[in-house]
């Protein structure tokens, strides 16, 4: 893994440790005895690990970023490049384990999504590593949804789940539901049943949960707990059959009412709800809770590797023991942490809550942390995918800073974005011995990209520049425009500032500079050199377009751990508009699946509310991390 600083800087920077490390150990070796040296040799290693830590809490904004690659991610923050070859995580280590040990020839993985809100940065960890396992290892990837809870699903966050898996760039092998097994967990609770494992409770929530006893007391049996199997297997059928209103039955599994893990007190297996589901319509009136359709469900499809978050931990024991009880096979489940981003939430009923009161326009506000509303943002399917490849998998839940997924689509974008010149804060300059009506200039769209290719620029008499790009009485060292100064315009020629014009107020209206016709780029035989260079664009030629400006949606790293509504830590400047800003022509052409960097601003894509003759375009990210510097 390389990071895409140029290739001088890396060599520099590693001289300059190759040259650090020899000089220390010069020093070292200077010692009188064997045990000095050992001394300072430790001493000196202790400073060098000492100095990269200060680094990495430097670099990752208030050092919440943390985890197994701090190495990886040393050498990233010290510009140094690393090899391809990079250690397995603990699930590759299990399963490449499993596969030299014989224990399966391939493996089956699943993603589980709930259809019940749009997928969010956390799914995508949770993506990339169920797929990029069967991409690793000989096996394939299921896509099942999870849709046991009728009245939350809807067909909606089917397709859009669909939508983004894909474009994160991964194909399932089977499109499978929880709701395709509804009659085999049927017949696997009759199964139960049968065994004297499974008994219908008469008992309401209030009277199941008051029995539950707590994590320091043993529950208390059910009056139910004992019935026969024959009426049990009776009554069970008479909930399938629509006899009974909701809450007032439930079947549970036989288990132990004084067990240790509260989740194998008699857990309920099945619950009555006459609900219409997004797939079965009316057919069933009883569903089967989470714990009873997913392992069920994995064994069915052959799961090799069952893999969810930590919060399932306690879950195990219970998809272990109905797998052993009803002799199915048997498919393993395997946790690893959440991962969680700060200044925003992850949850979908969160999201769902912003997205309903309208804090946002829609799950695909370029605001909101999920796939969608990145996508539209223009973050690409790869940047996500480093992304997610570089906090790993870990063990203990963390929050990552959201710099780093930032890092990653700057990286990424810095390679493929096509360069354009927009000013957002015009300033007239009008080049009075220009005497062309008009010429057109050649720029390069990338200079990361040979292949990308060159384009052309009108330039005229009479432009645009920044505002703040000139100062009219500047301090040393100001390369931009100020009275009597030069700067090159890009891919353009030089000017010099000769006047500037006001209005009655006082305000600067207009500069008049000249411009020197020997000093074209890639023809400059005028022999001046100047330090700055600035983006500009024809006045006459110039497109007008808006621009979506957006920041953090929230003004605080854990909105969720804060006291009240975590509504109330929303970032109100989220979103800036700016109304008119002025276009180089050849963005008349922009389309919705190109990236750009509107050059020495930011990165940009054009947004799909964007019109022929209403261009709108959305900031991916700055060109620098400039939230650290706000000191956010
Ligand atoms: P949410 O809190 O967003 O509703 P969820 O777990 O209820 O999350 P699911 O649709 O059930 O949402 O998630 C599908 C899969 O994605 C599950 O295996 C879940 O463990 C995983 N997942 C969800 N959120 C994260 C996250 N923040 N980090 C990693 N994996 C996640
Ligand atoms: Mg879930």
């Amino acid at each position: 893994m390389t990071l895409s600083c140029g290739p001088v800087f890396k060599i520099t920077i590693q001289n300059c440790l190759i040259l650090g490390s020899f000089v220390l150990l010069s020093c070292a070796q200077s010692g009188k005895t064997a045990k000095d040296r050992k001394m300072k040799s430790r001493l000196i290693f202790f400073m060098i690990a000492f100095f990269g830590y200060c680094k990495i809490v430097k670099s990752g904004s208030k050092g919440t970023y943390r985890s197994s690659k701090t190495i990886n991610y040393l050498c990233n923050s010290l510009h140094i490049p690393m090899s391809e070859e990079k250690s397995l995580n603990f699930l590759e280590e299990i399963i490449e384990e499993h596969l030299k040990q014989g224990t399966y020839k391939s493996i089956v993985t699943r993603f589980p999504p709930e259809p019940n809100g749009y997928l969010h940065i956390g799914h995508a960890s949770s993506i990339c590593l169920n797929f990029g396992l069967t991409k690793k290892f000989p096996g394939y990837t299921n896509l099942r949804f999870d849709d046991t809870n009728p009245e939350t699903e809807e067909t909606e966050y089917v397709d859009s789940i669909k939508e983004d898996v894909r474009w994160l760039g991964f194909e399932w092998k089977h499109e499978r539901y929880a709701s395709d097994y509804f009659g085999s967990l049927y017949q696997f609770a009759h199964q139960l049943i049968d065994k004297g494992l499974a008994y219908v409770d008469d008992s309401s929530s209030e009277e199941i949960a008051a029995l539950k006893g707590t994590p320091t007391e043993p529950g208390k049996d059910s009056p139910y707990r004992n019935r026969s199997v024959e009426e049990n297997r009776d009554l069970f059928t008479r909930m399938k059959n629509g006899e009974f209103p909701d809450g007032s039955r439930t079947l549970r599994a036989k288990i132990d009412m004084a067990h240790i893990n509260m989740l194998m007190r008699d857990p309920i297996l099945y619950r009555i709800k006459h609900a219409h589901h997004h797939r079965t319509g009316d057919e069933w009136c009883v569903y089967p809770m989470y714990d009873f359709a997913h392992g069920q469900s994995d064994s069915i499809e052959e799961v090799t590797h069952s893999i969810c978050t930590m919060e399932f931990v306690p879950h195990r024991e219970l998809y272990d023991w109905l797998i052993q009880q009803l002799e199915i096979y048997p498919s393993h489940q395997y946790e690893f942490a959440r991962r969680n981003i700060n200044y925003t939430v992850t949850s979908k009923r969160k999201l769902l809550q912003l997205v309903n009161e309208k804090y946002v326009t829609g799950w695909d506000d370029p605001r909101m942390p999920t796939i969608s509303g990145l996508r539209r943002r223009g973050y690409t399917p790869e940047s996500i995918r480093d992304f997610c490849d570089r906090i790993g998998v870990a063990k203990r839940d963390n929050m990552v800073d959201v710099g780093l997924l930032e890092f990653c689509v700057r990286e990424h974008l810095n390679k493929i974005a096509l360069r354009r010149m927009v000013v957002f804060d015009p300033l007239k300059v009008v080049i009075t011995n220009y005497e062309q009506q008009e010429e057109m200039l050649l720029s390069e769209n990338n200079p990361e990209d040979e292949g990308a290719g060159s384009r052309e620029i009108p330039f005229s008499g009479e432009i645009y520049i920044e505002r703040d790009d000139f100062m009219e009485n500047p301090p040393k060292k100001y390369f931009r425009l100020a009275p009597g100064q030069m700067v090159r315009l890009k891919s353009a020629y030089i000017i010099k500032c000769e006047e500037v014009i006001r209005d009655s107020d006082g305000n600067i209206t207009e500069l008049r500079c000249t411009y020197i016709p020997e000093s074209k780029s890639g023809h400059d035989t005028s022999g001046i050199t100047v330090k700055g260079t600035l983006h500009w664009v024809s006045a006459r030629h110039a497109l007008e377009a808006e621009v979506r400006m957006y920041d953090r949606l929230f003004r605080v790293e854990d909105p969720a751990d804060e006291e009240g509504d975590f509504k109330d830590y929303l970032n109100p400047d989220s979103l800036q508009i700016v109304n008119r800003v002025y276009l180089e022509p050849a963005l008349q052409e922009a389309s919705l699946g190109e990236r750009y960097q509107f050059i020495r601003k930011g990165y940009f894509v054009l947004d799909r509310e964007s019109g022929a003759n209403s261009l709108i375009f959305n900031r991916t990210v700055g060109l620098k991390d400039s939230w650290t510097k706000k000191g956010g």
